[in-house]
């Protein structure tokens, strides 16, 4: 995950302090200016991601030594000089590459501006969430409604008693796929309830969720809601994605063994591979491991500066995620909360290193040293190499034993498919308001994951992104999608890299990594590619594993037999 600053805040309390401590630079020419001012930009930038770190760190004082406050109040100040001297750059004399700079740059210093001057949203007291749906809510704006359901999240996802221990909510999910006794693992996943009731209540009028849902489907333009932009933003039309998705899952179906689930059962039977190599992974070797391939593939994280916050802490914001610490020279910072190792979190550790990597390797101007304009995108490259660890080969190197390549693949595409379905339940939920969500998640999950019917649960309110960021599961559905096929073009092109390449990050960083905001990802993508973004990788990926299973029944946990279907059903893109 990424954080993006949000854009269209109201200005408040902006005080233009100051023209006159600049007026040198009317002496030159507005192509200097522009230059000039870029280069205090990322001075600016670095303040004002320092004050994010510090933030995130839950500290008083910056890793660099300044207190939040002060940076606060510089950050306040230089923003608002900057966006004076960027107001006073004519456009009209610039060329059209620099006059496209300056208004990116004004823009990006309106928001930040604007961002200083805000007052902090109100925090939510947790004393609040035992009520599920306080009355005074009913009324209240979808930010403040936004805000206080995901620190409710937050608290319920981070503490969960099962059997006696304090786990959370991904340590939950893991155990899951490593537990062989069937009732614990029904006794972890209803330990789940509350993260699932802070979220959608009752399914009904005490829903936050609902509410949220409605508020948000009232402000958002026909034809222009947060999932039809993200499709629209790659090129490609937001029907087409949204076929793509049930086309996934149509493949996982047709690959997987046709046996109804309970839902605690899904983690299981897909959990194989990393009931093998969870072990291979403590919670002390994630950085090692993460660190090692990342050097053999020539981006070294402690050579690009990546910086790292991976220790649970309460209060802590509860999605794993990396941001800039830094712009000249850029530095990446990762948090995360690992109370345990395993496949699943080093998984995702290969993923937020994955941004860290990209970011280091942002080569332009000050005005685009930023992400690019696709979060989608940023989501996609961030699983470039990360979604080796479900390649043999890898695991051999880098763990030290396989799991087999069709298992290897169900891990894969577990999580993904369960992505595509969440993503997919967003599309539904939104164009249908008054359906219940609980409903709509079950026939999704009841057609294409065969599990068994359980309306009576919010089971799928488990991603802090659903409450928080509305149309972000598709960055990572849709983001899936294109990973598979820029792996494919990059295997081909390139080589394999499960083992290493120290060639590599040179070779992917002028291709894919370095532009920011300088071009538009779907530029970028086009160019790499040399086409549309298309399903077939995907499609074609998940097929691997599934060849020989097809027919065959499988001995799956204690004793029981489950079948794969015989053929015939797997769609070719
Ligand atoms: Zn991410």
């Amino acid at each position: 995950m990424i954080l993006r600053r949000k854009k269209g805040l109201e200005v408040r309390f902006l005080v233009i302090l100051a023209g006159a401590a600049f007026a040198p630079a009317q002496a030159q020419g507005p192509a200097s200016q522009l230059r000039e001012l870029e280069r205090a930009w990322l001075e600016l930038r670095t303040l004002s991601d320092q004050l994010g770190v510090t933030r995130n760190l839950g500290a008083l004082v910056s890793p660099r030594g300044e207190r939040a406050d002060s940076l606060a109040v510089r950050v306040a100040r230089t923003a608002s000089d900057l966006r004076y001297r960027a107001g006073r750059i004519p456009v009209q004399p610039l060329a059209v590459e620099d006059a496209r700079a300056l208004a990116l740059l004004r823009e990006q210093l309106a928001t930040l501006a604007a961002e200083a001057g805000a007052r902090p949203a109100p925090v939510a007291d947790p004393a609040d969430c035992a009520e599920p749906f306080p009355n005074r809510l009913r009324q209240a704006p979808l930010d403040e409604l936004t805000t206080r359901t995901f620190a409710c999240y937050g608290a319920a996802a981070r503490r969960i008693v099962v059997d006696g221990d304090t786990l959370d909510r991904l340590a939950i999910l893991g155990l899951l796929g490593r537990t062989e006794d069937p009732a614990r693992r029904q006794r972890l996943f209803l330990a789940l309830e509350p993260v699932w009731r802070s979220v959608n209540g009752d399914d009904g009028d005490g829903s936050p969720y609902r509410r949220m849902v409605s508020l948000r489907t009232a402000n958002w333009k026909p034809g222009a809601s947060p999932m039809e932009e993200r499709a629209r933003g790659l090129g490609v039309e937001p029907d087409t994605l949204e076929r793509w998705l049930v086309a996934v899952l149509e493949a996982w179906r047709a690959t997987m063994p046709d046996t109804v689930l309970e839902p605690w059962e899904f983690h299981h039977l897909t959990g194989e591979a990393s009931r093998l190599l969870s072990p291979r992974v403590p919670r002390d070797s994630l950085r090692a491991v993460v660190d090692g391939f990342y050097r053999e593939l020539g981006a070294a994280p402690a050579r690009l500066g990546v910086r790292y916050d991976l220790e649970p802490r309460p209060g802590k914001y509860p999605i794993s995620f990396t941001d800039f610490g830094g712009r000249d020279p850029i530095e990446p910072w990762i948090f995360t909360s690992y109370r345990t190792g395993g496949l699943d979190n080093l998984a995702e550790l290969l993923h937020e290193v994955g941004h860290a990597v990209h970011i280091a390797a942002i080569r332009t101007r000050g005005a685009y040293a930023d992400w690019p304009d696709s979060d989608t995108f940023t989501e996609a490259v961030a699983d470039l190499a990360a979604l080796e660890a479900y390649e043999p080969e890898w695991q051999r190197r880098y763990l030290g034993t396989s799991a087999s390549l069709a298992s290897s693949i169900r891990a894969k595409y577990a999580g993904i498919v369960l992505d595509v379905a969440w993503a997919l339940f967003e599309i539904r939920v939104h164009r249908s308001p008054q359906d219940s969500p609980n409903q709509i998640w079950t026939t999704i999950t009841r057609t294409y994951l065969r599990i068994r019917p359980h309306p009576e649960w919010s089971w799928w309110a488990l991603r802090g992104q659903l409450v928080g960021n509305p149309g972000y599961m598709l960055n990572y559905a849709f983001g899936a999608i294109l990973i598979a096929d820029i792996r494919d073009r990059v295997i081909a092109e390139h080589g394999p890299f499960s083992a290493g390449d120290p060639g590599w990050y040179g070779w992917i960083g002028p291709r894919l990594y370095r532009f920011g905001r300088e071009r538009p990802a779907r530029e970028v993508v086009r160019e790499f590619l040399g086409r549309d973004v298309s399903a077939g990788p995907l499609l074609r990926d998940m097929g691997r594993g599934a060849g020989g299973q097809r027919g065959r029944t499988w001995q799956w946990g204690r004793g029981r037999l489950i079948r794969f279907p015989g053929s015939g059903s797997f769609r070719r893109p």
